[in-house]
């Protein structure tokens, strides 16, 4: 059986549905049986959010960006001007998650290039690091709540998948999650910066580590020196987790 399956979803006739009115226990598929959905039908949601989950998973590079902007997945996609995909070295080992694009990356379709953008910037210096040198940044949300306003949950939901692919794209060695939302979307927890700072955490067997957003830095000057505490603390967790190979010994010889 698991081979027909294995067959079926090849040929795109999954998933199989079962008539149950006849009492009789028969895998038809939608094809076989004209079942297909009309666009009068309203779909099985969970269905659809699964099939839609399934295909994000298999995304590769060259798809991603336009399939994020063809997204009508939740009501961002109405009020935005250009999606946010993401931006960087796609084998970083640096990856960075803020929340949702803002006005200026609503416009340019690229993350953290207004105000917080350019303090982050500054921080990726400060540690010899430049965006697209072996660093990604992306964000929670692919489109720029209204306003600027908090994302809402169903528009998280919606997104997530982009982001879970990314990092399964990336193989980043760490993640740094600014600000509350990127930490308790990727860490799928309730929990304050605060408690959260300070500590290895981890998305998917990935360290993840947790700092202030910039844009609550701008606001909070004195707190920038705890958020470049969080960056060297993650430096530190990237050594100690991925050490650089060894180099070979100079002279030596092969056994
Ligand atoms: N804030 C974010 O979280 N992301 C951006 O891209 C810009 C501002």
């Amino acid at each position: 059986m698991a081979h027909r399956d294995d067959v079926l979803a090849e040929l795109g006739l999954m998933p199989v549905w079962r008539l149950r009115a006849r009492g009789v226990s028969q895998a038809l598929s939608p094809v076989a049986t004209g079942q297909q959905r009309t666009r009068s039908e309203s779909p099985a949601p969970e269905t659809d959010a699964q099939a839609r989950h399934a295909r994000i998973a298999m995304l590769e590079w060259r798809d991603f960006a336009a399939d994020v902007d063809a997204c009508t997945a939740c009501g961002l996609c109405r009020s935005r001007r250009k999606s946010v995909p993401g931006v960087g070295d796609p084998n970083a080992e640096w990856l960075f998650v803020g929340e949702a694009p803002g006005s200026e990356e609503d416009a340019r379709g690229e993350p953290f290039v207004g105000q917080a953008g350019k303090l982050l910037d500054n921080m990726l210096a400060a540690l010899a690091m430049k965006r697209g040198g072996n660093v990604y940044i992306a964000n929670v949300l692919k489109c720029r709540p209204p306003n600027n306003r908090t994302p809402e949950p169903r528009e998280v939901e919606s997104c997530r998948p982009y982001l879970d692919r990314q990092i399964a794209l990336i193989k980043p060695k760490i993640i740094v999650a600014l600000g509350r939302s990127a930490a308790t979307t990727l860490l799928e927890i309730e929990a304050s910066i605060a408690s959260l700072r300070g500590r290895v955490h981890r998305y998917r067997g990935v360290p993840l580590v947790v700092t202030y957003h910039p844009a609550y830095l701008l606001r909070n000057l004195p707190d920038k020196a705890k958020a470049w505490e969080d960056l060297l603390f993650a430096r530190r967790t990237l050594r100690a987790e991925s050490p650089p190979a060894d180099p070979p010994h100079a002279g030596s010889l092969p056994l």
